[in-house]
C-alpha cells in the first residue's frame, strides 16, 4: 500500500478544507497512518504502531472475515431496510441473542449517536416524560440532542445545561464525591444521589423519562461502577416512572471480558441498550435494542421511522461477521485472560513508580490513573501528557481520557495479547523511570 501524496501535502489539503474543529491525535506531529492489521497500524513509511486506542477495531484492524464478508456483499447488494433482506434480520436474531429476553427488539442506524438520539425518542414516547438524568462528564454523542446530556462537553465548552437535564455524580470511587474501596455501600451511597436528584426534579414539577449511563463510563476516565450501583439506580427510575438506557458503545460486545455486555457486571436488565462502534469493526453500524412494549409505543406514536442507512446489507453483514467471530475465537475470554494479565502487570508497577495512583477495570478496558502525589490524588495531567508522547515515540498509541485528561486509556483492538501487554507495560515503566530521575 502506497499514500497517494506526501504527507505535507496531506496536512495542506486537511487544513485548508476540512473543519479546524475536526481535532487530529497527537496535533504537534500528527500520524498518517496507511494500513493496519490485527492489533497493529502502520505508518507512510512502514513503521509499525501497537494499537492500544482502537475499540472501533474489535476484532482486529481488516480481519479477513469481517473483510470477506463486507467486500462479498458490497459486490452482490447494497440498499435500504426497506426492502427484505436476510442480513438485516439475521443480525437481529444475532445480535439480541446476546441479550436478556427482554431486549428483543433491533433499530439499526449509523452510529452511536444516531443510537442515542433514537434511545431517548424511545425513552419518551413510552413514559412521556421529557427530563434525562446523566451522569457527570458523561459523552453520548455529537448530536444537539446529545451535547444537552454530554457535561464532558458542555463543561469544555461551556454550554448551558437545560432544564430538562440531571447531571448525577459519578460514581468514581477513587476521585469521585463518595471514596474507598468498591463496596455494596458505595453503590448505594451513590445511588441515593440519583434518588435525590430525582426528587429535587420531582418537587419542581418535572419528570423522568430516562437514566442514561455508558455501563462503564469510558469517557469519565475508565471508571468501573461500584457494586449494586445500577441496581439501586434502576429501582429509583423507573419507580419514578422512567426507563433506564445502557450505552455500550464503547464497552459492548464482550470489551469487559466476562460478558457480551458490561451492564452485566451489575446484573441489570436495562430498558434500550445502545450499540456502535466495535459492531461494524471499522464499518459505521450501530444500533438500538429495547422492548416489545417500548417498540410498540414508539410505533403507536404513528411516525414512520426510517434511516437511509441503517442496516443496508453491507453493514449487516459487517455486525454479523463481527459476532461470529468474537465468538468462533473466543475473543471474550481472551480479552479476560489478557486483562487480567495487564492489570496484574500494571499493579506490579504500582509500589515503583508513586504517580500510579490507580489502576482499574475489566478485560481490555482499562484505565491508569496519574496522580501528582498519592495523598492529594492531584492530577498529573501534563504527566499523562507527555507519557502519551513518549508511547508515541516508542510506537504504541494510546489516548489519556477522564475530566482532567489523566487517565491512560488501554481499549485495543480485542485481539491485543499478553506479549503486546508486556511490551507496552515495560515501555511505560521505562517512561516513568526516566521521569523519576
Ligand atoms: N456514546 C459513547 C459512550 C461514545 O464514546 C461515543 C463516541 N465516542 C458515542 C456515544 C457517539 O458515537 P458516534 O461517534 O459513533 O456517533
Amino acid at each position: 500500500v502506497k499514500e497517494r501524496m506526501p504527507k505535507l501535502d496531506t496536512i495542506d489539503l486537511r487544513k485548508r478544507h476540512v473543519g479546524e474543529s475536526c481535532k487530529l491525535f497527537f496535533r504537534s506531529d500528527p500520524i498518517k497512518i496507511i494500513r493496519a492489521k490485527g492489533q497493529y497500524m502502520y505508518d507512510e513509511k512502514g513503521v509499525k504502531y501497537l494499537d492500544c486506542m482502537n475499540n472501533v477495531a474489535h476484532v482486529g484492524h481488516c480481519d479477513d472475515t469481517v473483510v470477506k464478508s463486507c467486500t462479498e456483499q458490497m459486490a452482490v447488494l447494497n440498499t435500504n431496510n426497506r426492502f427484505l433482506h436476510d442480513n438485516l434480520v439475521l443480525c437481529a436474531k444475532r445480535l439480541t441473542a446476546t441479550l436478556p429476553d427482554s431486549l428483543a427488539v433491533c433499530y439499526f442506524v449509523n452510529s452511536g449517536s444516531e443510537a442515542n438520539d433514537l434511545a431517548l425518542r424511545l425513552a419518551r414516547a413510552y413514559t412521556k416524560n421529557e427530563d434525562v438524568i446523566c451522569l457527570e462528564h458523561a459523552y453520548h454523542g455529537h448530536l444537539s440532542s446529545l451535547i444537552n446530556i454530554s457535561p464532558y462537553k458542555f463543561e469544555v465548552g461551556k454550554f448551558p445545561k437545560k432544564d430538562w437535564v440531571h447531571v448525577a455524580p459519578i460514581p468514581d470511587v477513587y476521585r469521585g464525591k463518595h471514596r474507598g474501596d468498591a463496596s455494596p455501600e458505595l453503590g448505594e451511597l451513590y445511588s441515593s444521589e440519583v434518588r435525590d436528584l430525582i426528587r429535587d426534579a420531582e418537587s419542581q414539577g418535572r419528570k423522568i423519562g430516562a437514566f442514561i449511563a455508558e455501563s462503564a463510563p469510558s469517557c469519565g476516565g475508565q471508571i468501573m461502577f461500584p457494586p449494586g450501583y445500577l441496581k439501586s439506580v434502576y429501582k429509583h427510575v423507573r419507580e419514578a416512572g422512567g426507563v433506564c438506557i445502557a450505552d455500550e458503545v464503547q464497552v459492548g460486545f464482550g470489551r469487559v471480558g466476562t460478558h457480551w455486555w458490561a451492564f452485566q457486571l451489575q446484573d441489570v436488565v436495562p430498558d434500550i441498550i445502545t450499540v456502535g462502534k466495535s459492531m461494524g469493526n471499522g464499518h459505521p453500524v450501530s444500533a438500538v435494542v429495547t422492548t416489545k412494549e417500548i417498540a410498540q409505543s414508539f410505533r403507536d406514536i404513528g411516525m414512520e421511522y426510517f434511516n437511509t442507512f441503517g442496516g443496508n446489507p453491507v453493514s449487516c453483514a459487517a455486525a454479523l461477521s463481527v459476532m461470529e467471530v468474537v465468538e468462533r475465537d473466543g475473543l471474550i475470554a481472551h480479552a479476560k485472560a489478557t486483562g487480567d494479565h495487564t492489570i496484574a502487570l500494571l499493579n506490579q508497577l504500582k509500589p515503583k513508580h508513586p504517580n500510579i495512583g490507580d489502576v482499574r477495570g475489566q478485560g481490555l478496558f482499562i484505565g491508569v490513573e496519574l496522580v501528582e502525589d498519592r495523598e492529594t490524588k492531584e492530577p498529573a495531567t501534563a504527566l499523562a501528557n507527555h507519557v502519551i508522547t513518549r508511547l508515541k515515540e516508542s510506537k504504541i498509541l494510546m489516548s489519556s481520557d477522564g475530566p482532567d485528561r489523566n487517565v491512560l486509556k488501554l481499549k485495543p483492538p480485542m485481539v491485543f495479547n499478553k506479549e503486546d501487554a508486556n511490551f507496552f507495560v515495560s515501555v511505560l515503566d521505562e517512561i516513568l523511570t526516566e521521569i523519576e530521575e
